[in-house]
């Protein structure tokens, strides 16, 4: 496989303008969905750490249905909500750090919201819910990006492995150092697009095992594109 070597900015930026073209134009323009509370985004967000969405939204519906009040979730016995989240896998380290982020916005806070940071900055807002256990810069991003709908760009599994492949980092760059690197290429106003179509792209056709190249639209401009249509 080839290994690309890390571009300069300016032709990161290019070739971010180049790829959010073409992805727009076969899957859209997605647009912000009706947001829940930010509070209700940070925690589906931690749910949906290492699993499916399917499994973390049936998570959340769940801790919902038998604890309707944040206070019950920090109230309860860990074991119980680890039950409640069981779909979402990790359960047992997934609970106990929900309940140390709710009990920690309730002694800092006086009360279970996170109305505060829509007064705040994206970087003050970044800072302070990666103080939070078990937050990192991915879970922060999502948390403005689909709670309060800041033009920022979180990097999952998907969106680190198609960068990594395209050449827009370098292969061993982390998905943390991704988000650093791809933050400043994005063109304004176009990251909550560019986010969910390149998920889109890469569930659909850059899979993580045997990637569709030959069908795939990026093909031309893609350094790890193959021929038959597989990678090493
Ligand atoms: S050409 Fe292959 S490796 Fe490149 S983005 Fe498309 S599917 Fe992924």
């Amino acid at each position: 496989m080839k290994r690309s070597p890390r571009p300069d900015a300016a032709t990161l930026r290019t070739c971010v303008r180049r790829i959010d073209f073409v992805l727009r134009k076969t899957y859209g323009d997605p647009k912000l969905a009706p947001a829940r509370s930010l509070l209700g985004q940070l925690i589906e967000t931690i749910l949906s750490q290492n699993t499916t969405d399917t499994n973390s939204s049936r998570a959340f519906r769940e801790l919902r249905r038998r604890f309707p009040r944040w206070d019950d979730v920090a109230a309860a016995r860990p074991s119980a909500v680890a039950q409640a989240i069981w779909s979402a896998g990790l359960a047992n380290t997934k609970a106990p750090r929900i309940q140390a982020i709710l009990r920690r916005i309730q002694t800092e806070r006086g009360r279970l919201s996170l109305a505060h940071l829509r007064k705040m900055s994206n970087s003050a807002a970044m800072d302070w819910l990666l103080s939070l256990p078990g937050v990192g810069p991915k879970t922060a991003a999502c948390v403005l990006l689909f709670g309060m709908g800041r033009d920022v760009f979180p990097v999952d599994t998907h969106i680190h492995r198609l960068c990594r492949r395209l050449g827009m980092v370098s292969h061993f760059t982390s998905a943390e150092k991704t988000q650093e690197q791809m933050a400043g290429a994005i063109p304004k106003g176009r990251a909550l697009a560019f986010h969910i179509n390149l998920i889109r792209h890469g569930r659909l056709i850059c899979r993580a095992q045997r990637p569709r190249c030959a069908v795939c639209i990026l093909a031309a401009m893609c350094p790890s594109a193959r021929d038959d249509g597989s990678r090493d």
